[in-house]
């Protein structure tokens, strides 16, 4: 088969990577149109009944940006139909509800059927906790090797750590951009945008109301930004949880006027807090960004597409 080279531009350094040229000649760039599939929509450590681990995934073509890796982000990507689309993992920072899953994914995947490399993205020590994973999982991995005549997992992930704001990625399809924003006490957390062929997507992370998030989501079409309900945050008044829930993250109203300030056509609600106990409805959560959002405004559900 023919094939041509594609360039990562990946944290300075240039990585060559290939596909088919008649995936190249389909993926003309002006004609693709993206997908975003919110795979999980609540925030939180703790595993809910209604909604999983926040993820989403942004398909352009046959290929998969995954935006974090919350509990269950293989099953969801499997029912929405795109697991095998996976070719890069980004992950915002490091809270368990953000990477729980983020060995998992690759484990599964491989499990599945990946034998085709998937770079992945995220603060430090994203290259560390790759290759713990896949000691932690060694048993796994050399059976199944054997058994199953699968090529080893290890070659086939490339993490990147980012350090620092900019261009993280740009291939012949999307360009991705992070920007730190601010997420105390996590030393280092990232929200990224990306210019598919089509419009340009920015996802949030975890952040408190964030000035480097309104530049990075200048003009953007679709802004998918973390929701907290104020008068519902988690934690007794004046314990330690509440405290780290108000100051690290952003109410609903704040997250309007990010939208307004940064321009966007379509604000995506996700990653709720509370997400289900006690339970707030789409129309408070739509109500409360509605006071300082004019534009389309999405009340995320896992599995929707955007
Ligand atoms: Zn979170
Ligand atoms: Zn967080």
């Amino acid at each position: 088969m023919d094939r041509r080279d594609f360039l990562i531009a990946a944290a300075g350094a240039v990585v060559s990577s290939r596909l088919p040229t008649g995936t190249l000649q389909a993926a003309s760039a002006q004609t693709q149109k993206s997908r975003l599939i919110l795979l999980g929509t609540a925030g939180g450590p703790t595993p809910k009944k209604t909604r999983s681990g926040p993820s989403q995934v942004i398909v352009v073509a046959d290929r998969g940006y995954v935006i974090d890796c919350g509990d269950g982000v293989a099953r969801q990507m499997m029912i929405a139909g795109v697991f095998r689309t996976m070719r890069h993992v980004f992950l915002t920072h490091h809270h368990s509800d953000h990477n729980a899953d983020y060995g998992n994914l690759l484990l599964l995947a491989w499990g599945d059927h990946l034998t085709t490399a998937v770079d992945t993205w995220g603060p430090p020590p994203l290259a560390r906790m790759t290759r713990l994973f896949l000691d932690l999982n060694s048993a796994d991995l050399e059976v199944r090797e054997r058994d199953e005549g699968r090529p080893p997992l290890a070659p086939l992930i490339r993490p990147h750590e980012v350090k620092a704001g900019g261009i993280v990625l740009k291939d012949d399809l999307v360009t991705v951009t992070a920007a730190v924003v601010d997420h105390p006490l996590v030393p280092l957390a990232l929200a990224y945008r990306f210019d598919c062929p089509d419009r340009s997507i920015v996802i949030s992370g975890d952040t408190r109301p964030s000035e480097a998030l309104v530049r990075l989501a200048q003009g953007a079409d679709v802004l998918v930004h973390e929701a907290l309900y104020g008068p519902a945050a988690p934690g007794a008044p004046g314990s330690a949880l509440r405290k780290h829930v108000v100051d690290s993250h952003t109410t609903v109203e704040d997250v309007g006027r990010i939208a307004t300030k940064a321009g966007v056509k379509t604000l995506v609600l996700s990653h709720f807090v509370p997400a289900e106990d006690p339970p707030i409805t789409d129309e408070q959560w739509l109500a409360a960004a509605r006071q300082t959002f004019a534009g389309k405004i999405v009340v995320g559900k896992d599995l929707m597409e955007v």
